[in-house]
């Protein structure tokens, strides 16, 4: 096989280094480790049900908003370009950018602090967490193993925040959350460019919805000065357009910030494997400026976008939504499908969590009308 690795950096992951599958496997013949972790992940089932599940707006309110498939897509876009010119592992980042969001419950926040409320008694729920579940043991794609037997490094990456006690529990993979180290380099590109996807996504989302509009996003400066740029240069523009170009223009500011910003740390570092990379502070950043412009938009779109009284009907229903299914399913387990409910016998609530996080928002509505609508079946 060509080595496509072998012009990366020297602290960028390598497909011949791995810490390897918890289940030993015969390396790919025509692919690099990393490339097949990414190929199980579009192969999977949770990653296809992706497509049906919100990040603000619920799915079927518009067919041009963001899914969580699209955001996925735009992350692992926005992570490779970034990646390249780091010269680390693109394969790797893409494969920790697609699986991200794999743990998801449908209604994105709304839907995760409920079920994180229905699971308190037995250990909380937490999406990140849920992702990682999802590509270790939920899957049930493969005869020799439950899950989907991913690299560590694929694994880690997934794994982007994660409390102490979850830490130990999970072994080598939570490690760094107990020794205070950061996640390789990979990993740290993921978790901006999800940061860069969202914030800029949920601006053209916001707009075009109507909840926000263009003029209140003036107070947000990095919003303001690009708007101002492309006026002036286009001043004839339409008012989408002018939107579009604005975003485009940001999401170029914040990618090359990033880009320069880290190869000013790398530089200054100086690490010469992953391990340098693990010890340093995170080498993958904005620089002080553009970090306070980004934290401007996020609090921006905190207040005005996700907690607009609009998305506020819809999440307060969709809380409801997951909460009466979870109460429903752990009153009458009998509800479940079979082979949840054997779950259920078996290893305790956390199989209700499992069944509703895989849920997509139609079927969560449904399922939920089918349970409770009297006159519905
Ligand atoms: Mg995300």
């Amino acid at each position: 096989m060509i080595d496509r690795e072998s012009d990366l950096a020297a602290f960028a992951a390598r497909s011949a280094h791995t810490r390897g599958r918890e289940r030993p496997e015969e390396p790919p013949r025509s692919r690099s480790q990393f490339q097949r972790d990414r190929d199980r992940i579009i192969h999977s089932t949770a990653f296809r049900r992706l497509e049906y599940k919100t990040q603000v707006f619920v799915n079927h309110e518009g067919d041009l908003f963001r899914t969580r498939l699209t955001h996925s897509l735009e992350v692992a876009q926005i992570a490779r370009s970034v990646a390249r010119c780091l010269r680390v592992n693109e394969d790797l980042v893409e494969a920790i950018s697609l699986a991200h969001d794999l743990g998801h419950t449908p209604f994105g926040h709304a839907g995760q602090e409920a079920l994180n409320e229905c699971m308190q008694p037995y250990g909380g729920f937490e999406h990140n967490l849920q992702s990682l579940r999802v590509v270790d043991v939920l899957e049930e794609r493969y005869g020799a193993f439950d899950g989907l037997n991913l690299c560590f490094e694929t694994r880690e990456g997934i794994l982007k925040h994660c409390s102490p006690d979850n830490a130990r529990r999970l072994g080598a993979v939570g490690e760094r959350f107990l020794l205070r180290r950061q996640a390789p380099i990979e990993a740290q590109i993921a978790n901006l460019a999800d940061e860069i996807a969202y914030s800029n996504h949920d601006i053209d989302d916001g707009i075009r919805s109507g909840l926000i509009e263009s003029a209140q996003l003036e107070q947000v400066p990095l919003y303001a000065r690009h708007r101002a740029a492309v006026l002036e240069l286009m001043p004839l523009i339409g008012a989408r357009r002018a939107v579009y170009e604005t975003v485009r223009r940001m999401i170029d500011t914040l990618v090359s910030d990033l880009i320069g910003e880290s190869e000013r740390r790398i530089a200054a570092v100086a690490p010469a494997g992953i391990d340098d990379v693990r010890a340093a502070p995170a080498l993958v950043a904005f620089s002080a400026p553009i970090r306070a412009e980004a934290d401007v938009l996020k609090t921006f779109l905190l207040g005005n976008l996700y907690r607009h009284p609009e998305v506020m009907r819809m999440t307060t229903k969709a809380g409801r939504i997951v909460r009466e299914l979870f109460a429903a399913f752990h009153g009458e387990p009998r509800l479940l499908p079979v082979e949840h409910c054997a779950r259920l016998a078996r290893e305790g609530p956390r199989a209700i969590a499992d069944y509703i996080a895989g849920m997509t928002d139609r079927f969560a509505i449904r399922e939920h009308r089918r349970l409770f609508a009297v006159g519905e079946f």
